[in-house]
């Protein structure tokens, strides 16, 4: 096939073979991704390890790792979303094996007529998925400006004391840490 070897792969060899890989994708290249992030710089680490099953199935466990910028819907700027999502996915070849399978599982079915699986749109699902359906800051104190307050408050904040140029300004950062205290680690 004309496909670029390493966007394509067959899980269920991989599987066979309980092969495991890791991808690194920049964000500029998941379109649809695209359309919801506030910016595409980045990239998303993916892990996958394929396996049989004690059924034969084609497991695949992954995790995606990824920083990501959302809009939150509280204040509407923009914040750092850590993402670190853990999945298991059963691939199957046919619709009827996926109708068989989907009430006990997680069924991902190969659109390919080849049996391959496309791994940056695969990855792209799963990461559309693992976002929140409502990105908020973690607590007031992280949110830029308050909704009660827009429109209403002063701009810019000046610091009291000598050091006039201090301007008071929405830290990305704090929202991550926030998530980094709720051991969102894997
Ligand atoms: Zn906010």
């Amino acid at each position: 096939m004309s496909g670029r070897s390493s966007d394509q792969v067959d899980p269920f060899r991989l599987a066979s073979q309980g092969r495991g890989l890791t991808l690194h994708l920049p964000l500029s290249a998941l379109p649809r991704l695209g359309e919801v992030l506030l910016s595409t710089q980045g990239e998303v680490v993916a892990r996958l390890d394929f396996r049989r099953d004690e059924a034969g199935h084609c497991v695949l466990d992954g995790n995606l790792a990824a920083r990501v910028s959302l809009r939150c819907q509280r204040c509407l700027e923009s914040m750092m979303h850590e993402v670190s999502h853990d999945f298991t996915t059963i691939i199957v070849a046919t619709d009827a094996e996926a109708a068989r399978l989907q009430q006990d599982y997680d069924v991902h079915v190969i659109e390919n007529e080849d049996g391959r699986l496309d791994l940056p749109a695969f990855i792209e699902d799963e990461l559309l998925l693992s976002l929140p359906i409502v990105p908020l800051h973690e607590g007031e104190a992280a949110c830029g400006t308050p909704a009660g307050a827009v429109g209403g408050g002063p701009a810019v904040e000046v610091a009291a004391g000598d050091s006039g140029s201090a301007v008071k300004r929405p830290n990305p950062f704090a929202a991550l840490a926030a998530l980094k205290k709720d051991g969102n680690t894997h």
